[in-house]
């Protein structure tokens, strides 16, 4: 069963002048793990970008989780349900402790405070932090951040991860082990896992790499 299919997607920017995706197909499976590459420009992010609503396509379909995201007014709804997103930057809030970053997807839940902390305490033991709860982000390192960054992610059982170059800040050594992480999580959690990566060290843990080239698919 397919979670994402995409058909035919364009979107433009600066009045049609810039073709960041110029008629894009692409089906993902269900619990799949999928790695996007592709050189810089070619629309991988703007991929990633229609594919969690973070923007709207001009023209195509584009359906994910069974949601037709041309046509549909609850676009928060199904993101805060459906997507967690891993940046490059884990834009995590400074101020706040490890464990409230991962408790600030469930505040729009209806989950009680209790049943919040046992949760995001759970992920940060998956991604073995949990001695670091009670820190702020700014003395972790930066394989840590990304770490809590993956928890947070996960917090509310998306279905789908979308991460976008997680690794891209990240000494060589660090980021292998991030993406072994994710790679782990990824079977664990039975989540479908999309990846823009230009980790050559991911063809061995992605089930299938796609190639975008001037805003399309390219195999
Ligand atoms: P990639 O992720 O593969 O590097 P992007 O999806 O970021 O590529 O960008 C694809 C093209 O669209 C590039 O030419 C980029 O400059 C352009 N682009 C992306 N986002 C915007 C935007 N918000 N405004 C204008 N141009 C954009
Ligand atoms: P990457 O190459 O790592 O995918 P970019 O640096 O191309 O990322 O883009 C980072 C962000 O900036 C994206 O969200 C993209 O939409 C936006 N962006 C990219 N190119 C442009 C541009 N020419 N004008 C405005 N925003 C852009």
């Amino acid at each position: 069963r397919n979670i994402i299919e995409i058909h035919d997607l364009k979107k433009s920017y600066d009045d049609g002048k810039i073709k960041a995706l110029n008629g894009l197909n692409l089906e993902v499976k269900k619990g799949e793990f999928l790695s996007i590459m592709g050189p810089s420009g070619s629309g991988k992010s703007t991929l990633l970008n229609m594919i969690g609503a973070l923007d709207v396509a001009d023209e195509g379909t584009i359906k994910v989780a069974g949601i037709d995201l041309m046509n549909t007014k609850e676009l928060n709804e199904f993101r805060s349900q459906e997507i967690g997103f891993v940046f490059q930057m884990h834009n995590l809030i400074p101020n706040l402790t490890v464990l409230e970053n991962v408790e600030i997807p469930m505040y729009e839940t209806d989950l009680s405070s209790s049943q919040m902390h046992e949760r995001a305490m759970g992920l940060l033991m998956e991604v073995g932090l949990e001695d670091k709860a009670d820190q702020i982000p700014t003395k972790l390192s930066g394989g840590e951040r990304q770490r809590v960054a993956i928890a947070r992610a996960l917090v509310n059982n998306p279905s789908i991860i979308l991460a976008d170059e997680p690794t891209g800040s990240l000494d060589s050594k660090t980021g292998d082990v991030i993406l072994k992480l994710m790679s782990d999580l990824h079977e664990k959690e039975n989540v479908t896992l999309v990846m823009v990566t230009h980790e050559p060290y991911v063809g061995n843990m992605a089930e299938r790499i796609v190639n975008v080239l001037d805003g399309k698919i390219k195999n």
